[in-house]
């Protein structure tokens, strides 16, 4: 190709991608399907990399670029970014609309639900996304551009139109849907990690990470609100400005509408009162502002925010319950972490009985004693918190909380490291770190070992039958037959499903050793690099902190796994019992022909990897992906909450398998 037409071509793909995000992030309605999508993008990749020169920071490849940062620097914004007054009554709002009647007589008003996340200025300048910056003090932020580049909604350059001109300012909510939130909490109990308390605060820390490449796995989202007016634009309506900003690319919070008067607007926030728990991202209010630009510069604003605009919060649903007791519970990796046991109350939709404690300073900060009439919500909407004790309610019989200094479990003392909030058991042969690791090891990412539950487990350690994971391999019949319950038969099932297990991949394996900070990404990465585990154990941190995906924390806990006896011994006897620890050979040509020509479709909610991961799987072994079913569809994979293409695939015949089935088949195809 000439170079001229090289030139045309990776125009022509950039407006084509730019035009399919738009399709699938603002209008919610894309035309192709994912891998037809994924097809394009590595046509532009492959281009852009035979001729770096047409590399321009505003391709659609260009997201995640750029080292990571030593600090932010800081923006000073060119207006300030206020906040919002706050009400939380309908009088309050009455009064609002009165004030503002009053000033300027009758106004429309738009409406836009308010998203629980952070706050982010965007600015283009000729329709190129040039800065983003945080609110910081409402006058200087931090330039958080980098960091919002990676976010699909945001484009890197905006559509042709008006808006495409000059600068347009906006300003947004940046957030984490409610399933990124789930799945970045189990990765990170994954990795022995602190769970996020809300989707607000996750997001918060994501957008400081000074790592562009960690902040694209995030996967945040963005949704507009606020514009500042541009000069280009003669309109006078904030309600019709949003719709020309939905047709430059950028997505507007959905559901905003126009209201003639204050009935509208209660009605409208009535309305949402219960809808809002349906959508896949905190709603916490909603936001009502004169619609007239040149009214709202009439009214202006106070030193604190503007007279034009007021946030309404929903009530947050809170309830008083009693705090029963406080357990402590010793996770995998030794953390004894208090949790308060409720007496059970619904809330948000669902019945709580228990909410994490996280350490004894916060329940200080609380003032909680056992007994205890106590508050309680769901931070951001999902997470169970006890916010505080109602003091004025105790009748003398409540019992002050202390953290023991022994494990609860074994009674070793407990350790508290300096950088660390929690108290830890240390001791390795703690029968609660012995079954959470048995757990872990028999649960479905990892060794999947059939009929291996939570109770089994209880039994097999409280009979110290089971000392170690490679005590599994050496369970018999006569064993399992001496546990109270257990016939012949469940044993002889019990003993096939560990027999099974040996045949797992050796990244499942990895995964299921629960090395502290290895999650299934870096099991991955790791096993990719290192095809068996003598290869890995002999690596050096530095060898494996090269590896993508991987940090030097993690890569120090692995070397330290390695350089643990105890740890060399479990492998040799994992070894000995037959249980595989490399990859097996397969040639790239007998992977790609196992899934060639077949379709896959996933739908719900995955458990263990990303669909995009799962989706990567396919397509390396030759498969294909489509985001809608059709009698052509092979395979639906269906997670958790599936959607509607579930009921089409029923209606079609098309087979379906779920999570787990998958996992097998795609072992059973490549043995890696
Ligand atoms: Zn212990």
């Amino acid at each position: 190709m000439k170079k001229t037409d090289v030139r045309k071509r990776i125009q022509k793909l950039r407006e084509e991608i730019n035009y399919h995000n738009h399709r699938y992030y603002v209008l919610d309605d894309p035309v192709i399907s994912d891998s037809e999508y994924d097809t394009l993008l590595k046509e532009l990749e492959k281009l852009e990399v035979e001729y770096p020169d047409l590399v321009t920071p505003d391709s659609p490849t260009q997201r995640v670029g750029g080292k990571p940062l030593d600090s932010f620097s800081q923006v000073r914004h060119k207006f300030p970014m206020m906040s919002l007054d706050n009400t939380y009554s309908k009088e309050d709002l009455a009064e609002f609309d009165r004030r503002i009647k009053e000033a300027v007589g009758p106004q429309a008003y738009v409406i836009q639900q308010k998203i629980d996340g952070v706050a982010v200025s965007l600015r283009y300048e000729d329709g190129v996304f040039i800065q983003g910056a945080t609110r910081g003090d409402g006058t200087t932020g931090d330039d958080i551009t980098q960091n919002l580049r990676t976010i699909q909604q945001i484009p890197l350059r905006l559509m042709d139109g008006i808006l495409s001109r000059g600068t347009l300012i906006i300003r947004g909510e940046a957030f984490l849907l409610k399933k990124e939130f789930e799945r970045l909490n189990r990765e990170r109990k994954d990795q022995g990690l602190e769970p996020f308390a809300n989707p607000r605060n996750s997001t918060a820390g994501s957008l400081k990470l000074l790592d562009p490449a960690e902040v694209a796995r995030r996967n945040l989202s963005f949704l507009a609100h606020t514009p500042v007016r541009p000069e280009a634009w003669s309109g006078d309506s904030l309600f019709f400005l949003m719709e020309a900003i939905k047709a430059s690319g950028l997505p507007p919070i959905p559901g905003m509408c126009r209201c003639e008067d204050l009935e509208s607007v209660i009605r409208y926030i009535e309305d949402w009162e219960d809808k809002r728990h349906e959508v896949d991202y905190a709603v916490d209010g909603v936001v009502v502002k004169v619609d007239a630009f040149s009214v709202q510069a009439e009214l202006g604003s106070t030193a604190k925010a503007p007279r034009w605009a007021v946030a309404y919060k929903y009530p947050a649903e809170q309830v008083t319950t009693r705090l029963l007791d406080i357990k402590l519970n010793v996770s995998r990796t030794g953390a004894v972490n208090p949790m308060a046991v409720l007496e059970p109350v619904r809330i948000s939709g669902t019945t709580v009985s228990r909410a994490g404690l996280f350490n004894e300073d916060e329940i200080r900060r609380k003032d909680l004693m056992i007994g205890d009439w106590v508050l309680v919500e769901k931070g951001g909407e999902i997470i169970p918190q006890v916010i505080k004790s109602i003091p004025e309610r105790r009748d003398g019989s409540q019992l002050p909380f202390k953290m023991p200094e022994r494990c609860p479990v074994c009674g070793s003392k407990l350790v508290k490291y300096e950088d660390d909030v929690a108290y830890r058991c240390i001791n390795t042969d703690c029968p609660a770190i012995l079954k959470s690791s048995l757990a872990h090891f028999a649960g479905r990412g990892a060794a999947d070992i059939d009929g291996m539950g939570q109770m089994l487990i209880g039994q097999l350690v409280g009979e110290g039958l089971v000392k170690s994971i490679a005590d599994i391999y050496d369970l018999t019949v006569e064993n399992l037959t001496s546990l109270e319950r257990m016939g012949e038969k469940s044993a002889e099932n019990i003993l096939a499903g560990i027999e099974k297990s040996k045949e797992r991949s050796f990244m499942r394996i990895l995964y299921g050793l629960g090395i502290r900070f290895v999650g299934m990404t870096a099991a991955r990465a790791l096993t990719n690099r290192f095809s068996s585990i003598e290869a890995l154990s002999k690596a050096s941190v530095d060898e494996i902190s090269e590896l993508e995906g991987i940090g030097p924390v993690t890569a120090q806990s692995v070397r330290d796994f390695f350089d643990n006896l105890q740890n060399i011994e479990l492998i040799e006897r994992l070894k000995s019992a037959g249980v595989n620890l490399s990859k097996k050979k397969t040639t790239a040509e007998s992977r790609s022909q196992v899934l060639s020509n077949l379709t896959f479709v996933f739908t719900g909610t995955l458990g263990v990897m990303t669909r995009s991961q799962a989706a990567e799987e396919v397509i390396n072994r030759g498969g294909k992906v489509t985001s809608s079913v059709s009698a052509k569809t092979d395979y639906v994979v269906s997670g958790s909450d599936p959607g509607s293409k579930y009921d089409k695939a029923k209606d079609l015949g098309v087979k379906i398998i779920s999570e787990q089935d998958f996992y097998k088949l795609l072992e059973s195809v490549n043995g890696e």
